[in-house]
């Protein structure tokens, strides 16, 4: 099964939609990074909103980054979305038990970053209370775009799945009601399910975007971090005299330079 992105409309230009099905996605983040249940359930609300926000931008190649920590700053979860429908993510866990992740997680922040080929990206931060992620997204739209959104995120039956719903700016009070009125009789079981809540809520679907974990880390793009240290340190690095590893974060590749790979570095 492949992962997909609707984006779906009302006909009167009231309220928009987008319904991500994600499951390929986060079962791969969760594999890659060996995540933890609590962990896990918040990276899988991150990759899914990035890919949502991602598919929002008017620009085609923005790139959309969810940062998520912890109260202690001993957490720290990283969803990046491409283009093309790419998702990658890193997380920073340390050692806690599920206990204490739990505490760290139970309060934090969610950084954003929209980076659309401006001189500098757009930054925002909100706060995340009871590690309530859907909470956090409606007040970062809420705050920063003066946007009205129900935010809803699902993981039954190992199907991990997301909803995004907003108000447009011509919405009728009437309409507003009857979003309300319809979200509290919600029936979110499966992804079945997804299209009957679009059409309970008189949504037609008009894009399908195919999403999927992609890193884009290349041996020189390691090559080009190694030179931005300096010749000073690639020099201490050379005269060490062993070869150097290089993880990447998001996919856990490593590249290995020998000490002539580095050498050819210091130009
Ligand atoms: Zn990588």
């Amino acid at each position: 099964m492949s992962d997909y992105i609707l984006r779906a409309i009302d006909n009167k230009s009231e309220i928009r939609a987008f319904a991500a099905i994600m499951t390929d996605t986060c079962q791969r983040a969760q594999k890659i990074h060996a995540l933890s249940p609590v962990v896990s359930s918040d990276m899988n609300k991150l990759l899914i909103t990035a890919a949502i926000m991602q598919l929002m931008e008017k620009n085609d190649d923005a790139l959309i980054s969810l940062q998520l920590s912890g109260r202690e700053n001993k957490v720290n979860l990283n969803a990046v979305a491409t283009a093309d429908g790419y998702l990658k993510c890193s997380a920073i866990v340390g050692t806690m038990n599920e206990k204490n992740m739990q505490s760290e997680l139970k309060e934090g922040f969610l950084k954003l970053v929209r980076d659309i080929g401006m001189r500098e990206p757009y930054i925002s931060t909100v706060q995340v209370k009871d590690n309530n992620l859907g909470q956090a997204v409606q007040d970062y739209y809420a705050q920063s775009e003066q946007v009205e959104s129900y935010v809803i995120f699902s993981d039954n039956n190992d199907e991990y799945m997301g909803l995004i719903v907003q108000l447009l700016p011509n919405a009728k009070a009437e309409t507003i009601e009857n979003l309300k009125k319809q979200f509290a009789e919600l029936d979110w079981q499966n992804i079945s399910a997804l299209g009957a809540i679009l059409e309970k809520l008189s949504l037609k679907i008009v894009d399908k975007q195919m999403v999927k974990y992609k890193c884009n880390c290349s041996r020189e793009q390691m090559g080009k971090a190694l030179i931005s240290l300096g010749k000073e340190q690639l020099q201490s690095l050379i005269d060490d005299g062993e070869p150097l590893e290089m993880g990447c974060r998001f996919c856990k590749k490593t590249y290995t330079f020998t000490i002539a790979d580095l050498h050819d570095l210091v130009v």
